[in-house]
């Protein structure tokens, strides 16, 4: 069996194979964006089986704390992985002045009411 990647990109080859009538081309289309939908929820329901970022971090930190033969680029990724994972866990938003617009509690970028992350930094946001 195919990839859901693999079926969209061979999806996309027969659309640029032919000189489509408009329904076929249409139908095409709609066939791309269900199965990248599909490829979405997947992706999601892939991530809810996942350790929480506070387990990956306590692992990582664990794995770095081996006695391996490190060198600084292990250690880079580690660190560099670390500060990923660490904003993974949403934090709140705090609210400023204008309505409307709020501020990132790791790096202070403004973004719009209900981002899911920070697009600046990627910090997750927690809106309860
Ligand atoms: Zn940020």
């Amino acid at each position: 069996m195919i990839t859901i990647e693999q079926a969209i990109q061979n999806i996309i080859d027969i659309k640029n194979m032919y000189t489509w009538s408009t329904g076929a081309d249409e139908a095409l289309d709609m066939a791309v964006y269900a199965l990248r939908e599909k490829a979405k929820s997947e992706e999601k329901a892939k991530r809810r089986r996942m350790m929480k970022p506070e387990e990956a971090i306590q692992a990582v930190k664990e794995v770095a704390g081996m006695s391996l033969p490190w060198n600084d680029r292990h250690y880079e990724a580690l660190q560099m992985a670390l500060s990923a994972l660490e904003k993974q866990i949403p934090k709140k938003s705090c609210s400023t002045s204008s309505l409307f617009r709020y501020n990132c509690p790791s790096c202070g970028n403004h973004f719009p009411l209900n981002g899911k992350y920070c697009d600046k930094c990627g910090q997750a946001i927690d809106w309860e």
